[in-house]
C-alpha cells in the first residue's frame, strides 16, 4: 500500500480513517452503470493509494452497492482488519423502518451481502425521515445489542438537516453514538456543518462529511436527474463548473480540496466508481499535503456561488 492519503482519528473510536473515504453509492449504479470489473479495479486502486474507509448502505442501488462492494473487497483480498467498512440501516428501497426488529435483521442481511463477519460502523440512515424519539429509545438500544454481539463495532447516525444530530446526541447516554455522518453541508457551496463541529467535539463524536461534490453539483458533467437542488442552485454550480473548465481547472478537484482542508472532519466521503476518479481524488489530497492550493480560482468560484451559499433542500418529516 502506498500511504499517500493522510489518516485522521475518528472521535473516540480509536479508528484512523483515510481523509479521502470511498463512497460506494456509485457501485450501486446510482450515478450510471458500473460493471463488477470496474468496481473491483476502483477498490483495488483505492487500497493501493492508501484509502482504508468504505461506506455503503442497503439503500444504494437497492442492495446492489453492498453486494458489489463485498465482491470487490473479497476479490482484492486485503486482510479484514486493515480496512474500515460502514453500512447503514433503516432506509430501504421499500421505505423507512427504524424498528428494533428491522434493524436487527438488517445487519445480518448486510453482513451476508458484504461477505463479512462484522462491520466497523453501523449507522441509522437518514433519520429525519423517521421518528427521532424512536431512534433514541428503540433503534440505538437495538444497535447497542449488536455491538455487544460483535456484529458491529461503532454506532452512527446520518441525515441532511443538521438539527437531527444534537436532538439525538442530547438524549442518549454519552458514548452511545460514536459517529455522525453529515452530507452536502461541508463544501464550497455549503459550509453549515462548521458551526456544529465544536459541539460534536465536546461530545467526543467522530465526524464524517459526505458528498464534497454536492452529489454531482460540483462536477463538469453535472448532477443526476434525481438531484433535489433547486434550479437556481444547479444553474449556479454549472456556471462555476464551466468557469473552471474555461480556465483549464477542475471544479471537482477544487471542491475536494476545499472539504479536505478542515482537519476537524475525519474523512471526506466521495462517491467513486472508477480507477480514474480514485486517482484524481487522491491526487487532490496529496497536492494539498504539499501545500498546493488554487486560492485564486477558489475565490472566483466562491464569488459565483455567493447568491446560493448555504442553500439546501427540504428533507421531509423533520423540522427543528
Ligand atoms: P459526491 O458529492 O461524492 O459525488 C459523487 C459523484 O461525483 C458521482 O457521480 C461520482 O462518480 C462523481 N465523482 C467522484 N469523483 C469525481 C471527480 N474527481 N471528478 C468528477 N466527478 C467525480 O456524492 P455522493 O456519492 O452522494 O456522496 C459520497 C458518499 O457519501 C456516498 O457514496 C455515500 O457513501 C455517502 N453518503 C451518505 C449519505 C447518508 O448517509 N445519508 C448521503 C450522501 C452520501
Amino acid at each position: 500500500m502506498e500511504n499517500s492519503v493522510e489518516l485522521r482519528s475518528l472521535g473516540n473510536t480509536g479508528l484512523k480513517l483515510s481523509c479521502v473515504g470511498f463512497g460506494a453509492s456509485p457501485l450501486g449504479s446510482v450515478f450510471g452503470p458500473v460493471s463488477d470489473d470496474e468496481a473491483i479495479a476502483a477498490v483495488r486502486e483505492a487500497f493501493r493509494l492508501g484509502i482504508n474507509f468504505f461506506d455503503t448502505s442497503p439503500y444504494y442501488g437497492a442492495t446492489l452497492s453492498e453486494k458489489v462492494l463485498g465482491k470487490a473487497l473479497k476479490a482484492v483480498g486485503v486482510p479484514r482488519n486493515q480496512y474500515i467498512v460502514s453500512t447503514k440501516c433503516g432506509r430501504y428501497k421499500e421505505g423507512f423502518d427504524f424498528s428494533a426488529k428491522r434493524v436487527t435483521k438488517s445487519i445480518d442481511e448486510s453482513l451476508e451481502r458484504l461477505q463479512m463477519d462484522y462491520v466497523d460502523i453501523f449507522q441509522c440512515h437518514d433519520i429525519e425521515f423517521g421518528s427521532l424519539d424512536q431512534i433514541v429509545n428503540e433503534t440505538i438500544p437495538a444497535l447497542q445489542k449488536l455491538k455487544e454481539a460483535g456484529k458491529i463495532r461503532f454506532i452512527g447516525i446520518t441525515g441532511l438537516p443538521l438539527g437531527i444530530f444534537s436532538y439525538v446526541l442530547d438524549r442518549v447516554p454519552p458514548g452511545t453514538v460514536d459517529v455522525i455522518l453529515s452530507y452536502c453541508h461541508y463544501g464550497i457551496n455549503d459550509t453549515t456543518l462548521e458551526d456544529l463541529l465544536p459541539y460534536l467535539k465536546s461530545k467526543g463524536v467522530g465526524v464524517i462529511s459526505a458528498s464534497p461534490l454536492a452529489m454531482g453539483l460540483l462536477t463538469e458533467s453535472g448532477p443526476p436527474e434525481w438531484h433535489p437542488a433547486s434550479p437556481e442552485l444547479k444553474a449556479a454550480c454549472q456556471t462555476a463548473a464551466a468557469f473552471c473548465k474555461k480556465k483549464g481547472k477542475d471544479i471537482s478537484k477544487l471542491a475536494m480540496q476545499y472539504s479536505l482542508c478542515n482537519k476537524h472532519i475525519s474523512t471526506i466521503l466521495v462517491g467513486m466508481k472508477s480507477v480514474e476518479q480514485v486517482q484524481i481524488n487522491v491526487a487532490a489530497a496529496a497536492e494539498l499535503g504539499k501545500g498546493d492550493k488554487d486560492e485564486q480560482t477558489l475565490a472566483e468560484v466562491e464569488e459565483i456561488l455567493k447568491s446560493v451559499k448555504n442553500q439546501t433542500w427540504p428533507s421531509v418529516r423533520f423540522s427543528v
